[in-house]
This record gives C-alpha cells, sequence and structure tokens, in this order.
C-alpha cells in the first residue's frame, strides 16, 4: 500500500492525528483527505458515536462504532487520537511502542503521572499504558527517565536558568540535515562576521543576566557546529562568557567539536583553559561508505584520531552522536558502528532515528521521508548492548517523521548524565538562547508552563537584524522572567 485516505469532517486537529498515526504506522506512506482512493477509511459521527469504516476497492473490510459523550463531533482531540489509534491498530494488524503518543516528549507525560500519582512508578506507567496505549516496557522506561528527570530539576529556582549559544555555520551540509545552517566560506569570513554579532548579543544578554538577578546552570554551546571557528576565535567567544556565563558554580559547560575535521589540538586546549566539561564528537555513522553518502567529509578513522586527542588533552566526559536510519543502512551495519564507538568507551552515547524533514537533500532526492528498517527486535538488541556496555538511557526526546517511529535516546555511564539535556526535555527550568537560530523557553513555575521565545535562524539575516533581534529577544525575555 502506498497510499491512503481518510474521508473526515473539516476538523483540523482530528485530520492531524490520521495523519500523524497513519505516518507512524505505515513508513512513507501517501496520506489524502477525501478523495477516491483504493484504501479509504471513512469516519463518520452521530449525536453520540463515532463510526470508522475501512475500504478496499469500495469493499468494506471492517468497520468498529465508539459511543461518546454527545455531541460527538466535538470529542477532544486526544480521545479521537486514541480511538483512531486503535482502529488503525486493527487495521494494519500492530501496535506501535509508544501508542497513540506521536508528541515529542512522552517523559513529560510520565513526570506528571509519577507526581498525580505521588511517585508510584507502577501506576504512573500503568496509567501510561492506559490512557495511550503504550507498550509496558515504553512506559516503564519514560518513569525510569522521569525519575532521573525530576532528581535534576528539583527543587524548582527559577533565578536558575540554562543558557544555549548556537553556532549555526558547518563545514559542509550532511544531506539528512534540515537544520538551517549556513556552509563556511575558505576565508572564514561568514564565522568572523557571526562571532562579532554573536559577541554583541552576549554583552545584551550579560546586561539582562545582572538585572534580573539570573544564574547561570548549564552552558550548551552548540550548532551546527562551533569547532567551525578558530582557536583564538572560541577564546574570545568563551572569554567574553567568563564571569556571567561560566562562573565556578556551573553545573555543566558542553561544547560541540562535532565534525572532526575541524577539532584540532589548539582549539581543544582552548576549551580546557576555560574549563569546558563536555564535549561532542559525532561521528553519526562508523561506515565510511555511509559518511561519504550523506555527504560528510572524514571517515571513521578520523573520528578514532581525534577521540584519543580529546582524551589525551584531558577531556573526560565526551558524547558521540549516532544515527540509525543513514544511507538505508540494515541493522547489522548500524549495531557495528555502535560496537565501533562502545569500544572507544566515551561517557554519552546518544543514538537517534533519522527524521528527514523538509528542506534536507536526502528527502528532496529520495522523494519521501524514510523507509521502515528497523523493528523492535532492533531497537532491543541496541539497548541490550548498551546495558552490557554500562550505558544506561537518561534522556528521551521523539521527532516526526523517524525512522520506524524510533526515537532519540541518550544514555550514559554512571555518573555522567547530560544535565543540559534533562532540563531541556524536562522543560522546568528557563532556557535561554543567544545567538542566530538559538530559541528559548522561559519557564513559570506557579502555572507550570512556559512561553517560547523564537529569533531568527539564518545568520545573514541574523546580522543584517542585528539590532533589532537583540532588542526583541532581550524584551521578549524580560516580559517572561519575573525581576
Ligand atoms: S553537522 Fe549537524 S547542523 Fe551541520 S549540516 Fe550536519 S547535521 Fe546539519
Amino acid at each position: 500500500m502506498d497510499k491512503i485516505a481518510f474521508c473526515i469532517d473539516d476538523n483540523p486537529s482530528w485530520r492531524q492525528a490520521c495523519y500523524e498515526l497513519a505516518e507512524a504506522f505505515a513508513a512513507g506512506i501517501d496520506i489524502v483527505f477525501n478523495e477516491p482512493c483504493t484504501h479509504r477509511i471513512d469516519i463518520s459521527t452521530t449525536e453520540d458515536s463515532i463510526h470508522m469504516k475501512a475500504f478496499e476497492d469500495d469493499r468494506l473490510l471492517f468497520e468498529k462504532n465508539y459511543s461518546a459523550p454527545a455531541p460527538a463531533k466535538t470529542m477532544p482531540s486526544k480521545t479521537f487520537k486514541r480511538l483512531i489509534y486503535r482502529f488503525l491498530s486493527a487495521y494494519f494488524d500492530k501496535t506501535l511502542p509508544w501508542g497513540c503518543l506521536t508528541g515529542i516528549k512522552p517523559v513529560k507525560i510520565a513526570h506528571q503521572n509519577l507526581q498525580d500519582f505521588d511517585g508510584n512508578a507502577l501506576e504512573a506507567a500503568d496509567y501510561m499504558s492506559v490512557c495511550y496505549d503504550v507498550s509496558e516496557a515504553k512506559s516503564k522506561l519514560a518513569v525510569e527517565l522521569a525519575k532521573k528527570e525530576m532528581a535534576v530539576v528539583y527543587p524548582l529556582d527559577e533565578k536558575r536558568v540554562s543558557v544555549y549559544v548556537g553556532v549555526p555555520i558547518c563545514p559542509a551540509k550532511c544531506h539528512y540535515c534540515s537544520f538551517v545552517s549556513t556552509v563556511s566560506d575558505k576565508k572564514g569570513e561568514l564565522a568572523a562576521m557571526y562571532l562579532s554579532d554573536l559577541l554583541a548579543e552576549i554583552e545584551a544578554f550579560k546586561a539582562f543576566f545582572l538585572k534580573k538577578d539570573l544564574t547561570v546552570d548549564t552552558l550548551y554551546i552548540g550548532g551546527g557546529t562551533p569547532s567551525v571557528f578558530s582557536a583564538e576565535q572560541i577564546d574570545t567567544l568563551l572569554s567574553a562568557l567568563q564571569g556571567v556565563f561560566i562562573h565556578p558554580g556551573l553545573r555543566e559547560l558542553t561544547f560541540e567539536a562535532g565534525r572532526p575535521e575541524t577539532t584540532t589540538a589548539d582549539k581543544l586546549a582552548v576549551l580546557r583553559q576555560y574549563g569546558v566539561s563536555r564535549v561532542c564528537l559525532n561521528p553519526q555513522s562508523m561506515n565510511d561508505e555511509t559518511l561519504s553518502a550523506i555527504g560528510r567529509h572524514h571517515t571513521a578513522a578520523d573520528i578514532v584520531e581525534k577521540f584519543s586527542l580529546m582524551r589525551e588533552m584531558g577531556f573526560d566526559n565526551i558524547n558521540m552522536d549516532l544515527i540509525a536510519g543513514l544511507n538505508g543502512e540494515p541493522p547489522e551495519k548500524v549495531m557495528r558502528s555502535l560496537q565501533s564507538v562502545i569500544a572507544l568507551a566515551p561517557e554519552n552515547i546518544t543514538v537517534h532515528s533519522l527524521a528527514i524533514k523538509r528542506g534536507a537533500k536526502m528527502r528532496a532526492e529520495n522523494g519521501h521521508r524514510y523507509v521502515q528498517l528497523y523493528n523492535d527486535a532492533f531497537y532491543g538488541e541496541l539497548e541490550q548492548t548498551l546495558d552490557d556496555a554500562g550505558y544506561h538511557p537518561y534522556y528521551l526526546y521523539r521527532q516526526k517523521y523517524t525512522q520506524g517511529n524510533g526515537e532519540n535516546i541518550g544514555y550514559a555511564k554512571d555518573g555522567f548524565d547530560g544535565i543540559y539535556n534533562i532540563l531541556m526535555m524536562a522543560e522546568r527550568q528557563s532556557i535561554i538562547g543567544i545567538g542566530a537560530g538559538a530559541s528559548g523557553k522561559c519557564y513559570h513555575a506557579a502555572q507550570n508552563r512556559f512561553e517560547k521565545v523564537f529569533t531568527v535562524k539564518d545568520v545573514r539575516t541574523y546580522h543584517m537584524r542585528l539590532n533589532e533581534t537583540i532588542d526583541r529577544k532581550i524584551a521578549a525575555y524580560s516580559a517572561h522572567l519575573s525581576d
């Protein structure tokens, strides 16, 4: 089956639920609404019930009738989603590990459940399974991660915030990437221009932090590829952050040196000098053929070399990212990459499921988002392999359009959970974003809600509108964060 049609009233949230779940069940399928199709699902309501019928070539395959509080057509999308999930589960003859949950932060639900059930993990997990048809294993995982999260985020303190400094510049574009990141030029003019702009924003935020009496809890310098800066430029950046942003009470300072071709001894020496406590070196795959196919200009041997360099220079907390699904890699190739990374023994390994969004070269060329390559057995083996090597999951998030409807999980050796990552996902602490593409979140503990603060993504637009952008961001954070 390559196409399915839903015949349904014009209810945007119900349509969205049909769309997201059909995609989760049938990778890469074409989903249309209210048009002729061999495979069709009709959804209609009466006053107090909802009917779903599955057709093939106008032949009725099966139907279900669900009673609902009147008027049925105003049923909340959450309830509708559970019903359409159950119907599609029968239609495709399978269940999904995350049930009808398509949101990106299932651990947030588990966190809330734990609070609602006074910390009773069993009840919190059961409730998640009952409400969303999440598998027992995933419910337990979500609750386990929520418990870790709670140990990091409490006690809440609105004066403690985390900071993300974005450097959306890369040495070359990876083919699967839809992130707004600009490729650096040979002369380094773009990086120089961006650094100068970034310094102006840092100065403005320094004054803001002092005025609001905010303390930086964790600092994350990410990208893009921040190591695209020269050693001198990194020195300038970290020197500007020194004091307000880098201070003795900082819980964690991460710097992404993800692309090995940009990682050099002189840059690492600067990172050490400023007390960077966690670095990222991201192979994505340890298969040279795959690395070449996805547009990475390095080999697996380069990764091993730069990892050794990081160790020699004293970094004792290194994260490495892998992506399952690149270049159509079969499970055994992904497992080989994982084994190669485990052999290096980094403190963190983050395993992403490939998500090819709009804007990625790979999606434009393939014309579809992904193909189904992995099953539950693969993910089970992956988790077991990591567990056997001493890595436990510590944070998780999901993305739309991921390979096998999988998730992204950060694994860590004991004592090395990535604190910023946990805080970012928990959404119980404000995150201030500095730089192009660095959006933020302002957390209001009393109402347990947060406001997002967006900014321009592209470095050239950021440059052209720098003063206006900085003013607007400071005004937005000022409005959302109390004095
Ligand atoms: S390094 Fe990251 S941000 Fe840069 S092009 Fe590759 S995937 Fe995109």
